[in-house]
């Protein structure tokens, strides 16, 4: 089965060209955050026009570097939320226009069971059950796996998603835009001992998060400092903030995955790229006695590759999308 895959919910244009679910033949993934840069965040109207300008050569190169022609295709996949509107109705309407010329099956992905499907391309051996860990821009969500397209959330944020409280830090203390990656960087400078923010924890609710008040602690530490004249030193911020996110995550991943008995755990979204996560929810789950899947960061950011694995597991499961397909910007997971 070879599935094209469309992703645009944000300010990604990507396609690929996945054989099987599990092997990627192609993976072409176009960013515009140089652009959106200039402004500190994504514009939603400017990502709209430069998905419409990049949607076509996007997809023309996933086919061709895997060899292939739409008519090879037995299914499109893409995302049809969450995320802006504007710019998933590019990627719905472009895959909807190639399901209706060619007549191939169409079928719509939630961009974060994408997310959470990434882990399947590189870990050949994952099934569900296993407990997902979803890090991303607009995403903290526990989940468990019950099985392929069966998904239960047992967790959630309060409040910021994790890679929102990374962007926003990075901007406090003058890093710009994108500020996770900046911050992991930064942060192998700084003592994460430094400063001691709270964790992200919610009474009567242990496997929720809250980071808007880490986010508060942290914007008060600077400020006090700058009134005080004190000089701030950025890479111990860095640092401590990092640990406070991390901590909270993989104390959540652990306690999660006792409580419901689950021995396999997979970190998904673009903070799993974030290499202190990576390395303690590594050490934490070994001693744990869990088994930790992780996907490379080229498969943590938008992409996708993994929207073509989520696809290929609907499409086996009977998942079919008419033309009326719609973007849907606040699309739960497990909604079909
Ligand atoms: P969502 O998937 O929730 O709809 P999104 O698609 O915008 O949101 P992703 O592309 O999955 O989000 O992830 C982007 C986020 O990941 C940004 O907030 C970015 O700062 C963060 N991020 C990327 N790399 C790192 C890193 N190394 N450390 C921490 N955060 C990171
Ligand atoms: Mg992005
Ligand atoms: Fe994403």
């Amino acid at each position: 089965i070879y599935i094209l895959a469309i992703e645009s919910s944000c300010d990604e244009t990507a396609a690929a060209v996945v054989k099987n679910g599990r092997e990627v033949l192609s993976n072409i993934i176009s960013s515009q955050i140089e652009l959106h840069k200039l402004y500190g965040g994504v514009v939603p109207e400017i990502a709209s026009r430069k998905h419409i300008e990049k949607i076509n050569p996007v997809i023309r190169e996933a086919l061709a570097e895997a060899g292939m022609k739409l008519g090879d295709m037995d299914a499109i996949g893409v995302t049809y939320g969450p995320g802006l509107v504007g710019a998933l109705l590019v990627g719905v309407a472009a895959a909807k226009a190639i399901s209706y010329a060619k007549n191939i099956p169409l079928v719509g992905v939630h961009h974060i069971e994408g997310h959470i499907s990434a882990n399947y391309i590189e870990n050949k051996d994952l099934e569900p059950p296993f407990l997902g860990m979803v890090v991303s821009g607009g995403h903290t969500h526990l989940v468990m796996v019950e099985d392929y397209g069966k998904y239960e959330i047992l967790g959630k944020t309060r409040d910021d998603a994790a890679g929102e409280a990374f962007d926003k830090v990075a901007r406090a203390i003058g890093l710009g835009y994108p500020g996770g990656p900046k911050i992991d960087k930064l942060a192998k400078e700084g003592n994460p001992r430094a400063i001691a923010f709270p964790r992200a924890h919610v009474a009567d609710a242990p496997l929720d998060f809250s980071f808007s008040g880490l986010k508060s602690s942290v914007l008060n530490y600077i400020n006090s400092c700058e009134m005080k004249h004190q000089k701030i030193c950025r890479a111990d911020v860095a640092a401590s903030f990092q640990a406070a996110v991390v901590d909270a995550i993989v104390s959540h991943t652990i306690l999660a995955a006792k409580t419901y008995h689950i021995d396999k755990v997979a970190l998904a979204g673009g903070v799993a790229s974030n290499s202190a996560l990576r390395q303690a929810m590594k050490e934490k789950c070994e001693a744990a006695g869990l088994k930790f899947y992780y996907p490379s960061p080229i498969l943590c950011t938008d992409n996708a590759a993994m929207i073509g694995c989520a696809a290929y597991y609907e499409y086996l499961a009977g998942t079919r999308h008419g033309l009326d397909l719609n973007a849907v910007p606040n699309l739960k997971i497990g909604q079909r």
